[in-house]
């Protein structure tokens, strides 16, 4: 397991996305069921308020840092993560180890077509990955036991902030053996319906800023970024 910083009550892992993707490489291979959480500012923004919310993100093996707020969060309360780990990445670079390992994935989470979409995709970009099924984000009936009988060894649960992480805590006991990693909108980045942000913008610290130039409609959540960053400096004045 990694070192903790501690930012606004959410234990984020000290970690690279290389550091992260070995220690999921070797807990799939000894078959342990391992949850990975990407929380970025508007999530522990959310969460911090509730302790049960809190308290549900802290119980993942990795709590990646995903956005460059977190990063800034922790710099200034003094106790500084090494790099950002953005989900995204980290998915990435899972699919190509498990493309040579022959890992199993499943994607799950966003519209039927977009799972059809992301897994053409993968599979076109990752030669040799073995993907096991896909399930979209707006069942009605419970899922996990369909999943958990596909065996995987990855699956990527793509159904926006607290929706994913309500959903792998509730279901992880249906499985063994596989890592669970909360992506968000990461699904809709495969299908291609979604751009990530050119490499300049991620470089500058300014994907967030990207995000909102190509989906103005996050303006309100994104004013999440401003309030936490505010609320880690009345942190910072209190411990002193
Ligand atoms: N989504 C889903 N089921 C739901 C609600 C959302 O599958 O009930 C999907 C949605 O289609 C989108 C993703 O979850 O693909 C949320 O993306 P967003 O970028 O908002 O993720 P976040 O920023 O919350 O991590």
């Amino acid at each position: 397991m990694f070192q903790t910083v501690d930012v606004l009550g959410a234990k984020i892992s000290n970690a690279s996305v290389e550091e992260i993707v070995g220690f999921l490489a070797g807990r799939i291979k000894q078959k342990q069921n391992t949850v990975v959480y990407t929380p970025n500012s508007e999530i522990i923004e959310q969460f911090h308020k509730d302790e049960k919310l809190l308290s549900l993100l802290n119980s993942a093996d990795v709590l990646a840092a995903d956005g460059i707020g977190v990063v800034y969060g922790a710099k200034i309360l003094g106790t500084p993560l090494k790099c950002r780990a953005a989900g995204y990445d980290i998915a990435c670079r899972l699919l190509e180890v498990g493309a040579k390992e022959g890992f199993g994935f499943y994607l799950f989470g966003s519209k039927e077509e977009v799972c059809h979409l992301a897994k053409e995709n993968l599979e076109k970009k990752y030669p040799g990955i073995r993907i096991v099924g896909t399930q979209n984000g707006y069942f009605q009936e419970p899922v996990g036991e369909t999943i958990a009988k596909t065996n995987p060894d990855v699956v990527f649960v793509c159904l926006g902030a607290r929706k994913q992480e309500e959903w792998i805590y509730e279901n992880k006991h249906l499985f063994s053996g596989t890592t669970f990693l909360g992506i968000g909108g990461s699904m809709d980045v495969f299908a291609g319906v979604v751009k990530r942000a050119p490499d300049i913008f991620i470089k500058l610290n300014l994907e967030w800023f990207y995000r909102l130039l190509k989906q103005p409609t996050r303006f309100i959540r994104m004013l999440a970024l401003p309030r936490f960053l505010w609320r880690v400096i009345l942190r910072k004045t209190k411990q002193r």
